[in-house]
């Protein structure tokens, strides 16, 4: 059973703030994933190829699919002909396979760069230098079957609530940084995809324009 309460208050709070609701339904079953879609919800995050293939399969065809996880490159194929944005792109050599996938596919992907943020020795995401690095030689702006909408993030795994903060600000400085050395022209850059059930609240505060939110949805998994 979805808490059709706190959906519809994320729902209220995420358009007070301009962002976007992602609804992670990661390993929830489609009868719930419908009840969500029932109040109006269209936009859902998955974090696994084979899961989010299934779900795009049965599920009605207006849902917005988002790859919120890690992806492999060899995976990319599966998921290009439908995904509507792949939030945690980390390496060149990602984003030049999904360049080649949507390009097959006579799309052009959205995308979001991850950048790594967190105290955690996370493997994934973006030092912020490498990224700019890359930027400034204009590797990824380059790809033309990838539109780069902005960058995301994960805070630390912590109760302190004042490192989390500290670490969505950090991100919103990154992404002010690149939009105006990089994307200045580019309407297509413009979300910061931050914010979990634990921590939607201040990343709102802090500039997200995009919350992935699941348990705080869907019960915890
Ligand atoms: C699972 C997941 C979320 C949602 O996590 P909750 O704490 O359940 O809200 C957000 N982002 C990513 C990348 C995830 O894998």
């Amino acid at each position: 059973m979805a808490n059709l309460k706190n959906l519809n208050e994320l729902t209220k709070l995420s358009s007070e703030y301009k962002a976007t609701l992602v609804a992670v339904s990661k390993t929830k079953p489609n009868s719930e994933i419908l009840q969500v879609y029932s109040e109006g919800q269209r936009v859902f995050g998955e974090n696994k190829v084979q899961e989010l293939v299934t779900k795009f399969e049965e599920l009605p065809k207006d849902i917005e699919w988002h790859m919120i996880g890690h992806l492999q490159r060899n995976k990319v194929k599966y998921i290009a002909p439908f995904v509507a944005m792949i939030h945690a792109v980390d390496s060149l050599r990602l984003a030049k396979e999904i360049n080649k996938q949507a390009k097959q596919n006579n799309r052009v992907i959205p995308v979001l760069l991850q950048l790594h943020i967190a105290d955690e020795s996370s493997k994934f995401g973006f030092e912020f230098n490498d990224l700019e690095s890359l930027l400034s030689q204009n590797e990824l702006q380059s790809l033309d079957s990838i539109e780069i909408h902005g960058l995301m993030g994960m805070a630390t795994f912590t109760d302190n609530t004042n490192q989390v903060k500290q670490e969505f600000q950090s991100l919103k400085r990154y992404f002010d940084t690149l939009k105006s050395n990089y994307f200045n022209d580019n309407k297509a850059f413009k979300e910061i995809s931050m914010g979990m059930s634990g921590d939607y609240k201040i990343a709102l505060e802090e500039g997200s324009t995009m919350i992935r939110v699941g348990s705080a949805i869907f019960g915890s998994r």
